[in-house]
């Protein structure tokens, strides 16, 4: 399954950086483009607040 950021981000930037596909975008709160998402799980292993869940 992609994963999906939940309110909890504060966008802090971690996941873009490890992002293979490039598919995470920057905002209040930063969000994943799940068609674009392979799955790999880097994002989750980053974020230092735990908002990064499987969709
Ligand atoms: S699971 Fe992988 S491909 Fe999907 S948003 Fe996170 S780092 Fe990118
Ligand atoms: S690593 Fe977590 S807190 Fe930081 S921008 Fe990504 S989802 Fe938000």
């Amino acid at each position: 399954m992609p994963r999906r950021i939940t309110d909890s981000c504060i966008a802090c930037g971690s996941c873009v950086a490890v992002c293979p596909v490039d598919c995470i975008s920057e905002g209040d709160i930063y969000v994943i483009d799940e068609d674009v998402c392979i799955d790999c799980g880097a994002c989750q292993d980053e974020c230092p607040t735990e908002s990064i869940k499987e969709a």
